[in-house]
């Protein structure tokens, strides 16, 4: 733990954590000492982990990294990670991310963007005089972009990150890191601050997928007080790393080639193939036919939910509170101040698809979607299809203010590949694969069948 803290002050330019809490650290490092003195150690006994600001830690600053909660201090803990405390894991601190987990580089954070420690090769980067890195650098992708530019940094041995859209999965492809994202109800969402309640579900950023397996292992599981979150026995994740994938029909689905694909991420892709098709799977083509209507379809049921969501920022049961005249201008005024231009856009998108006379022609019509891609993936599990195999992201890290600054839809695009996953509900995990022509890392993205992460470690160990 002391050397993760030590780490953690000396990559302050990263921004990647927005509160550090050594003391807390170190309290917990003491009791996982006592413990492993007994032989009563946890599976996670003594790891230092950092927690996306996303998550409520009890007595310490949650802010979702959004200007409207404020200093806000939560009374109590989210079930994932009071289970991971459960299991004797340390915290570090709080993690950086896209405000409310809405973006995908991590730049619509109240706390500024975080620094990607990948670099192109040959770029111009350095630390100046105060240590602070200048130069070109990269977005480490979001909305979990503190969580993997720490992870891939090693200012901490893993992290927990949220995924609505792809924020576990983006950024771990753009970090050379492993991100799962686990099937809906297997994590408890409760205590976590919510975005998109239909779509949110919690997952570790590993450095390795083993390291993903056992972090699953602590943060899933039965929780009442979430009543999507599924009671269905946890099973032994590790186990599943390293077992053989002989036999595993693996799906390519043929609308993900998409008009204009990268051809470096073409070519990954069809490496990625080879490797399972080497360790004995068996590569089956398949249709996905609506998938190409769920990033449309994602950006009207998303913004909808989380404009019911927000409702609850008024400026008297949180954080942040304006000055008014009367409550409706106070309620103005403190979400006018509380919120950045990405929330705010959102906030506006939910409610026009929600109001009467437009309800039907977007929200409804986008639910009808929703249950037309989780169909299309019945159909291929059905015909045998034990994953499906696609690229993690359209690219490898772009540059800090570099996309999305004119046109909000370009940076939306980045979820092609990751959206449709959420969209069923399904389990997907990125592995790192390799490094592009700018040194950059690349991932691929393997997806399950329903609460069947296992086979998803199985194949991923084969890639990383
Ligand atoms: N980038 C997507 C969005 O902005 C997904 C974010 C997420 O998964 N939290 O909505």
């Amino acid at each position: 733990a002391k050397a993760h803290i030590a780490a953690v002050e000396q990559a302050r330019a990263l921004n990647a954590y927005v509160l550090e809490t050594p003391e807390h650290a170190l309290k917990q490092a003491a009791a996982s000492d006592e413990k492993l003195a007994k032989g009563e150690a946890g599976p996670l006994e003594g790891l230092p982990l950092g927690i996306k600001d996303l998550f409520a830690t009890k007595g310490v600053r949650t802010t979702a990294c959004s200007r409207i909660l404020g200093n806000f201090v939560p009374p109590y803990e989210s079930t994932v990670s009071s289970q991971l405390w459960r299991d004797g894991a340390v915290m570090l601190g709080k993690l950086n991310n896209d405000e409310f987990a809405m973006g995908s580089s991590n730049e619509t954070s109240a706390f500024g963007p975080v620094v990607n420690p990948w670099r192109r090769e040959g770029s111009n980067v350095g630390a100046g005089a105060a240590g602070a890195i200048e130069g070109n650098h990269l977005v480490p992708g979001g909305s979990s972009g503190g969580s993997a530019a720490a992870v891939a940094a090693h200012l901490c041995l893993a992290a927990t990150a949220t995924d609505t859209g792809g924020s576990i999965r983006q950024p771990a492809a753009f970090t050379g890191t492993v991100g799962i994202k686990p099937t809906y109800g297997r994590c408890s969402r409760w205590g976590i601050v919510a975005f998109a309640s239909s779509l949110d579900q919690a997952g570790p950023i590993g450095k390795t997928v083993r390291d993903c397996a056992v972090m699953l292992r602590s943060m899933a599981g039965h929780d009442p007080r979430d009543t999507t979150c599924v009671d269905r026995p946890v099973p032994d994740y590790e186990a599943s790393v390293g077992r053989s994938i002989k036999g595993m029909k693996i799906g390519i689905p043929k609308e993900y080639r998409l008009e204009g694909l990268n051809a470096e991420i073409d070519a990954l892709w069809q490496q990625g193939i080879d490797w399972l098709r080497a360790a004995g799977a068996e590569i089956v083509e398949i249709s996905l036919p609506h998938a190409k209507y769920a990033l449309p379809a994602y950006y009207i049921v998303a913004p909808a939910e989380a404009s019911s969501n927000l409702a609850r920022y008024d400026g008297v049961r949180y954080g942040l509170r304006e000055q008014g005249r009367d409550i409706i201008e106070m309620y103005e005024k403190t979400r006018a101040a509380g919120f950045g231009a990405e929330v705010k856009r959102r906030i506006m998108i939910g409610t026009y698809v929600l109001s009467s006379g437009y309800y039907d022609a977007y929200y409804l019509r986008a639910q009808k979607v929703r249950t037309l891609i989780k169909r299309d993936f019945e159909a291929v599990y059905d015909q045998g299809i034990d994953a499906v195999l696609t690229p993690a992201t359209p690219s490898s890290a772009f540059g800090i203010g570099e996309k999305g600054s004119s046109d909000p839809v370009e940076m939306y695009l980045n979820d092609v590949f990751t959206v449709t996953v959420n969209m069923a509900g399904l389990p997907g995990i990125a592995v790192p694969a390799g490094l592009d022509s700018q040194g950059l890392p690349l991932g691929l993205q393997l997806i399950g069948r329903p609460f069947d992460e296992e086979t998803l470690f199985s194949l991923g160990q084969v890639i990383e």
